[in-house]
């Protein structure tokens, strides 16, 4: 089987006729295992933008957190500061995980990053990772881990507008994958 590219078809079922389609680019051999660099959190390449979701701010409100996040274009962005790390990184470490084993979605699926293109959706390294990630290229395959996570959480935003608005076995349930290999 070829290395490269691969398309995974998702259709809802239910009689439902919409169809969501996933274009994977990474090799399907990819390994990653987080080494707890800090790079992702830094914003090491001059910028740091991190989408949250309902959930991940109704989560961090409940640890009694305020400021923490900003809505631009009504989407609602970490309150980073421009040149400066995101504001739960203290010392190497996440507070978040740190002290309640939490990470905002889009933390807990990175390296990969999802971009809708056309009326399907390109499920790729994200940029910024494929520069400066330590942890591409060792650990577990991609596709036996956060692919499965990416794929339910884009459902989900489909039918909750939240990653984790449905439990991902019931996501899941939602989709029909099949892989086809260029
Ligand atoms: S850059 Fe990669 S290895 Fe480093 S903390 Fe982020 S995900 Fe982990
Ligand atoms: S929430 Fe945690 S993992 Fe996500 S960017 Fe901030 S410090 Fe890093």
């Amino acid at each position: 089987m070829s290395e490269g590219r691969y398309l995974i078809i998702i259709s809802k079922q239910e009689g439902s006729t919409v169809k969501y389609t996933f274009i994977v680019e990474f090799k399907r051999n990819l390994r990653f295992r987080c080494l707890l660099c800090g790079r992702c959190c830094t914003g090491y390449d001059g910028g740091l933008k991190l989408e949250l979701y309902q959930s991940d701010i109704d989560f961090i409100k409940d640890k009694r957190y305020e400021n923490f996040y900003k809505v631009e274009n009504g989407i609602k962005l970490m309150n980073i500061k421009e040149g400066m790390p995101c504001p739960f990184y203290q010392d190497g470490l996440c507070k978040l995980k740190l002290l309640y084993n939490f990470f905002p979605w889009n933390c807990s699926v990175y390296p990969l990053q999802v971009v809708e293109h056309s009326g399907f959706f390109i499920v790729r390294i994200n940029p910024s990772a494929v520069r400066e990630c330590p942890g591409l290229g060792r650990g577990y395959l991609l596709r036996d881990t956060l692919l499965s996570k990416i794929i339910s959480g884009v459902v989900s935003i489909k039918v909750t507008s939240d990653p984790r608005g449905l439990p991902m076995d019931i996501a899941l349930s939602l989709a029909d994958i099949k892989w086809v290999t260029e």
